[in-house]
């Protein structure tokens, strides 16, 4: 705890609640004990005192019982140097300091009012700009933001900033995250912060979201007292219930003090007041900081930081939640366009694909590290690329928050596939490394660049899972080196997500996980994911949907409880077939994990590959998305791709992640990966080490040397000679056309 802070506080605390305590005597000798008092067109009589004690302060003597209340709250100022400072007198004096001010305000309207009473905006004709205390139709109409959200939280601003342009700063980035700026009390120097914005030409008022409460210290009690109000009428409060009062302020009406220039004792003890409400203080000069106890969700006081800086600091320090109301593109954006496709003729620009290559990854960085809503265009932008165009896309996602854990990077990765798509004229297709966008003509004829990829995803990101992230920055690579270059790293790390299940099975594990993420696009889709069987995306394994229940549990990843054994082989399991029912909206009964004919998981269309049936051979082929030419299924993969999909359950063929080609639970019911027995060259090159591994678990070591691909044949007639030839242990198994 600072001892400067809090000495300085209680130093200013004293000074005011003895000056207001002569004002009041004062008033009372001047008018008498029984003279009116109020605040313009309010029920809540003086509403920082009534909010906390419930005390109606309706007449000059009503104000003495308040007085003594402050006496007895205030602390002693520190005398000497062996005086411990803690908290505790600090808020205790804060909150004298409030009272005080509230009753010093009260009290000139008893003189007569000096402020612009009940006007929303000050008027060319008006002498001065202050508004004083918003009466209880201005607080209806704005308190309800708050509650809405249409209103994040305000920022109070003490003192003056460095210049009027940096005033002018300071409040254009306030206003475009719709945060209210109350501004009261000036400087040292005489300088206010609302003086400032009228110089730099800003109109004020409630109307721009810049409220010029007073030039006075005590004026700083409006804002308060706006969110007492708040409270009380839009939280239930009952007055006198300070606890309640207390915490809704903190949990509710998200507010954080800027205090700009030199910091005089009076605001230190406002400061301490105010620090009772979880509103912390950010400073722009430098003195001691007060690190977290416990009363505000993070710092107390944070000092030192440049004007530039201070809005961001702000936020970040009050946990202030960022919703984005609307998402600034030049297209429309909702669920309705999920499902939009868009036709060559209809295309401006492919990116990525399998005429290119393309990925999309999110990692999480220090919070200093980000800057959020930062959009960057690595390459050609859209305005280079002719019609049809063709351009590779590498769609790099850097977050941060206070909550963020590691774990959740893939869930927030895997979100770009629906928040894309969500756009008019965006079709996105795939996860990782498989990203295949089309853009339309008409989005760019409407204006549409790639930063505005950063738009959707910053703002869906804060909206969606406001809880968890704070800075949301994104990079878009077009220029096909650097693309590669950031594809490598993400491909590490994709490789270092998928090893982290490595220790778990199948058999030990009580709880699944269910996704239900693609049912946007395939309604009665289900993935059930276990610890040995990742989605069939390959994004989503059982360690991120644990995750992601963990962010949202009434979110699309739901614990299964599995439940007694049906069919160990098959992989069926009573609580596994009692959610797949109605979680299918009862298109399906019954999942196999683990099978390809009996049962098996439906496939949406976000597969990377597609795992088909060779009946003749007696074996299982597996093709992946980057592979475009004949299979010996008959069917190259876009083909195939169209009759499993859609949520459909097709025996002989099922869709999968590549990284489930090397669990044991590979199709484990059918005799998993010895049966395989053709697979593209480039995705057996790929999988190497996984067949290795698991072919000398199943004795067979040199299964990779058996495994056909297309320089073998893409017709099954062909491959059976070559599998005859090396041997290859499908043709001494059970025959798969009896397993079905
Ligand atoms: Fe979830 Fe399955 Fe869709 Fe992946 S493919 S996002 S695991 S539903
Ligand atoms: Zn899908």
């Amino acid at each position: 705890m600072s001892k400067q802070v809090i000495t300085a506080g209680i130093r200013g605390a004293n000074v005011v609640v003895d000056r207001v305590e002569g004002k009041i005597n004062a008033a009372i000798a001047k008018f008498g004990a029984d003279k009116e008092v109020k605040l313009p067109n309010t029920a809540y009589y003086l509403p920082v005192i009534y909010g906390i004690t419930g005390m109606k302060v309706e007449t000059l003597g009503d104000m003495l019982p308040v007085m003594e209340k402050c006496r007895q709250l205030l602390a002693d100022v520190p005398v000497d140097n062996c005086w411990t400072p803690y908290l505790g007198p600090g808020l205790d004096s804060g909150m004298a300091t409030l009272f005080a001010f509230d009753m010093e305000e009260a009290l000139k309207y008893v003189e007569g009012s000096p402020y612009l009473d009940s006007k929303e905006d000050p008027e060319e004709t008006d002498a001065d700009i202050w508004l004083g205390a918003a009466d209880d139709i201005i607080l209806r109409k704005r308190g309800v933001e708050f509650v809405d959200g249409s209103a994040p939280g305000f920022a109070a601003v003490v003192g003056a900033a460095s210049s009027p342009d940096a005033a002018l700063a300071i409040a254009k980035e306030l206003q475009e995250k719709s945060i209210y700026v109350f501004m009261a009390s000036n400087n040292e120097n005489g300088n206010c912060f609302s003086k400032q914005l009228v110089e730099a030409e800003a109109q004020v008022g409630w109307n721009t979201r810049l409220v010029p409460f007073g030039y006075d210290h005590s004026a700083a009690i409006h804002a308060v007292g706006f969110a007492v109000r708040a409270a009380l009428t839009f939280g239930g409060q009952t007055p006198g219930d300070f606890k309640g009062v207390l915490k809704y302020i903190q949990d509710r009406v998200f507010a954080f003090i800027l205090a700009l220039g030199p910091v005089c004792d009076e605001q230190y003890a406002a400061a301490c007041g105010c620090i009772n409400f979880g509103v912390p203080v950010i400073a722009d000069t430098d003195f001691p900081e007060v690190l977290p106890t416990g009363v505000c969700t993070y710092e107390h006081v944070v000092t030192n930081i440049p004007e530039t800086e201070i809005v961001t600091k702000g936020i970040e320090v009050r946990g202030l939640k960022i919703t984005i109301a609307k998402i600034d593109i030049p297209m429309s954006y909702g669920p309705a366009f999920e499902g939009e496709r868009i036709k060559k003729d209809a295309m401006h620009v492919e990116l990525g694909g399998p005429k290119s290559f393309g990925f999309e990854f999110a990692y999480s960085k220090p919070l200093d590290e980000v800057e959020d809503g930062k959009f960057t265009v690595v390459g050609p932008n859209i305005k280079d690329v002719e019609v049809g165009g063709l351009l590779p896309i590498g769609i790099w996602i850097e977050l941060a928050g206070r909550k963020f854990q590691e774990d959740f990077e893939p869930i927030l990765e895997r979100q770009c596939h629906h928040l894309l798509n969500g756009a008019e004229g965006i079709l996105h297709i795939g996860q990782r490394d498989i990203v295949w966008m089309r853009i339309s003509k008409k989005a760019v004829e409407a204006g549409f660049t790639f930063e505005h990829f950063g738009t959707i995803l910053h703002a869906k990101m804060h909206n969606e899972f406001g809880a968890i992230v704070d800075k949301v920055q994104v990079t878009i690579f077009t220029d096909p080196d650097k693309v590669k270059e950031h594809l490598e790293i993400a491909r590490k790390t994709w490789v270092d997500r998928d090893n982290r299940l490595a220790d778990m099975n199948d058999e030990t594990t009580e709880t699944f996980y269910s996704c239900s993420l693609c049912q946007s696009f395939a309604p009665t889709h289900v993935c059930v994911v276990t610890p040995e069987r990742p989605g069939l995306c390959g994004a989503y394994n059982w360690l991120d949907c644990r995750a992601s229940y963990e962010i949202n549990e009434h979110g699309p990843n739901q614990p299964i409880a599995k439940g007694d054994p049906m069919d160990e082989r098959l992989g069926k399991w009573k609580g596994v077939d009692e959610f797949v029912v109605p979680a299918s909206g009862n298109a399906f009964e019954s999942f196999a994990a683990y099978s390809i004919l009996v049962d098996p998981m439906t496939s949406c269309g976000c597969f990377e590959a597609i795992a088909a049936c060779l009946f003749a051979a007696n074996g299982i082929m597996v093709v992946d998305r980057d592979y475009a030419g004949d299979t010996p299924c008959g069917m190259a993969f876009s083909t195939l791709a169209g009759s499993v999909g859609g949520g459909l359950q097709t025996p002989g063929f099922v869709g999968i992640s590549k990284f489930y080609i090397g669990s044991k639970k590979f199709i484990s019911a059918e005799g998993g990966i010895k049966r395989l027995c053709w697979l593209p060259k480039a995705l057996k090159e790929a999988s190497k080490d996984m067949i290795d591994a698991r072919g000398a678990e199943v004795g067979v070591p040199n299964l990779y040397d058996m495994i056909a691909t297309e320089e073998n044949g893409t017709d099954e007639e062909t491959i059976m000679a070559f599998l005859t030839e090396v041997g290859h242990p499908c043709l001494e198994m059970d025959q798969l056309m009896e397993m079905m």
